[in-house]
């Protein structure tokens, strides 16, 4: 779904991890392949550590967690934002 005239970095789509509510169990950081999820070094916790490598539009890992602890932004929101990206890239297309 990432558009290729749209940069990454500007598609605000990754996961949330409220700190409160992460057991550290690490289900998130073993099933992500694409490496979003890394331990906080000073302590078990898990932290997003490369949001932008998350695909546009999964949230494989969101039911996954046992303590509720991750959430995504709104999809369709996300969607907005991404066609207006992409008139801005390319306006002659549109
Ligand atoms: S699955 Fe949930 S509780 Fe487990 S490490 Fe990830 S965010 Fe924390
Ligand atoms: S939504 Fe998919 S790509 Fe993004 S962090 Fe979760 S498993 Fe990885």
């Amino acid at each position: 779904m990432t558009p290729k005239a749209v940069p990454r970095e500007k598609i605000p789509w990754f996961p949330v991890v409220a700190a409160e509510l992460c057991n550290g169990c690490g289900k998130c950081l073993d099933f992500c392949p694409h490496g979003v999820y890394a331990r906080d070094s000073g302590s078990s916790a898990v932290i997003v550590q490369n949001p932008f490598e998350c695909v546009v539009g999964c949230n494989n890992c969101e039911n996954l967690c046992p303590e509720k602890a991750i959430s995504f932004p709104d999809l369709e929101a996300i969607t907005e934002i991404i066609r207006r990206l992409r008139e801005e890239a390319a306006p002659d297309l549109h």
